[in-house]
């Protein structure tokens, strides 16, 4: 373990940011790694705690009192090894993961846990946490499996079936690879030189990736039962709607539709003029208070937006812990994202009624909504309280409803009542061959949940296949 006592003696220190007024000039990212005596002698406060928490606290079970101790040592090789055997990406999740295992950290009971998550990305920089084709000893088994969709749920699951000898196909319906990673997530949280690391890694190894193939139509269900497993890794794309007048004016849109074209344009992709959504010079309000809605406030902001305002549906949470939410649980407390330090007025409690047309009848020049409260768990309207509020460019995030539907009909899957597709523990749906993850099969959920569970069905897969 690391210094018995360094818990008591070392003062937490994360990783600290660019200020905003520079950062929002470009779309790199904006966190400054520590140095490498920092890094260890934030390592040296993980106290071993006997009951690591944070194991549970982390979807991946991350080990990570042993990996904070090999850095503390400053063998940050086999501390990468370790990191690796959990996580197929530790780039990634060092970069984008909220971090439960830091709430569930046993130093966080006086709020002061160890720095996991920087010193996760910095072990990630270490050469062994990349093996090429040639580290990784692997007997073919002859088998072939299909992955849909190359998001990390199915990046994650291509790597351990590859690694178990699978020859494995992904196909992806957009021009490249990594789904919301590549898509949704901008690239001041994550540039995409990570994922087209890993794509490369994995095609060097044999994994086939085949592009702008819509499976279902470019690929028929016969062309994929003919392997011999099928995973499923859509993701859960379809996005919630606010069914209110107004919602078909021009300026009022999806954050996929927004935050896509943004990081088209960053990759060097030109957005049609037709088509284009830019928040340059507007008045733009984000519905929705999660990370969609803080990703299209940072988008927003670097695209020089005229102001930006976020609203939430729900009260404004307690700055500090209720005792209806005690440690580990995840902290139910008001938090600000990067992007929302950038500058942006938040708002919460307010339920939109409307949007307004522009003198031409059908841009959008505001909205009308009303002051809400939660009352006996259900959102209630307070009369009286109408607001009006002026925007041209309003960015709907209220989360996604499921899968987009057509595949898993065709397929002959039940989905459950919410949408999404269900399997066991081992990822198998009701259809023999077929297996499900990520969020097509969780929900719209965190890209540390999409990795474990691609590692899991992977697992499922290999066991199925391994038993015929
Ligand atoms: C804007 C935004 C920001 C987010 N930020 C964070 C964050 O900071 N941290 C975090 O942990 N999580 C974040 N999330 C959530 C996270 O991105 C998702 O939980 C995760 O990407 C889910 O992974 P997945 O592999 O299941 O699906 P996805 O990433 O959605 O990938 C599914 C892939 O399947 C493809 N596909 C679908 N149907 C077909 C078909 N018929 N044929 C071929 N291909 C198909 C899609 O094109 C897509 O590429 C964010 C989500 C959004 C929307
Ligand atoms: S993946 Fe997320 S939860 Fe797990 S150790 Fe890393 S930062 Fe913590």
């Amino acid at each position: 373990m690391g210094d018995p006592r360094a818990f008591l003696k070392v003062k937490r220190h994360k990783s600290k940011e660019a200020p905003a007024q520079e950062r929002i000039k470009t779309w790199r990212e904006f966190t400054i790694e520590p140095p490498p005596e920092e890094l260890l002698s934030q390592a040296s406060r993980c106290m071993d705690c006997g009951i690591p928490f944070c194991h549970q606290g982390c979807p991946l079970g991350n080990l990570i009192p042993e990996w904070n101790d090999l850095v503390y040592r400053g063998d940050m090789e086999s501390a990468a090894a370790r990191l690796l055997a959990t996580n197929n990406f530790p780039e990634i999740t060092g970069r984008i993961c909220p971090a439960p295992c830091e709430a569930s950290c046993v130093l966080n009971l006086d709020g002061e846990p160890v720095t996991i998550k920087d010193i996760e990305r910095a072990i990630a920089r270490s050469p062994r946490a990349h093996p090429k084709l040639a580290a990784i000893d692997i007997t073919p088994t002859g088998r072939k499996v299909a992955i849909v969709g190359s998001g990390p749920a199915g990046l994650a699951a291509a790597d351990e079936l590859q690694k178990r000898g699978h020859a494995v196909t992904v196909f992806e319906r957009d021009a490249r690879i990594g789904g919301l990673l590549r898509y949704g997530i901008p690239d001041f949280k994550l540039e995409k030189w990570l994922i087209d690391d890993r794509v490369n890694e994995l095609a060097a190894r044999g994994v086939t990736f085949r592009t702008r193939v819509d499976v279902g139509s470019d690929v028929t269900k016969d062309d994929l039962f003919a392997y011999d497993a099928v995973l499923l890794a859509t993701g859960s794309r379809v996005p919630r709607d606010l069914a209110t007048p107004g919602r078909e004016l021009v300026g009022v849109h999806y954050a996929m539709d927004f935050l896509s074209q943004q990081n088209d344009r960053v990759a060097g992709v030109s957005v049609p003029k037709d088509r284009e959504l830019l928040a340059t010079g507007k008045r733009v309000v984000v519905i929705g208070g999660g990370d969609t809605g803080s990703d299209c406030v940072g988008t927003s902001i670097r695209q020089g937006a005229l102001s930006v305002m976020q609203l939430e549906l729900m009260p404004r949470p307690s700055l500090t812990r209720m005792p209806e939410n005690p440690w580990p649980e995840w902290p139910l407390v008001f938090r600000t994202s990067s992007s929302q330090e950038e500058g942006c007025e938040r708002d919460f409690g307010v339920m939109t009624t409307g949007f307004v047309a522009s003198a031409d009848g059908h841009t959008l020049a505001g909205l009308s909504a009303v002051r809400a409260e939660l009352r006996g768990g259900k959102i209630t309207p307070q009369p009286g309280t109408d607001l009006s509020i002026p925007t041209e460019l309003c960015l709907l995030c209220m989360g996604f409803t499921g899968p987009e539907r057509g595949l898993p009909e065709l397929l002959g899957l039940t989905l459950d009542a919410r949408g999404n597709v269900p399997t066991d523990a081992t990822g198998r749906t009701s259809v023999p061959k077929v297996f499900a993850t990520g969020d097509a099969s969780r929900g719209q959920s965190l890209v540390v949940w999409a990795i474990a569970d691609g590692r899991r069905a992977a697992e499922g897969i290999h066991a199925a296949l391994r038993g015929s």
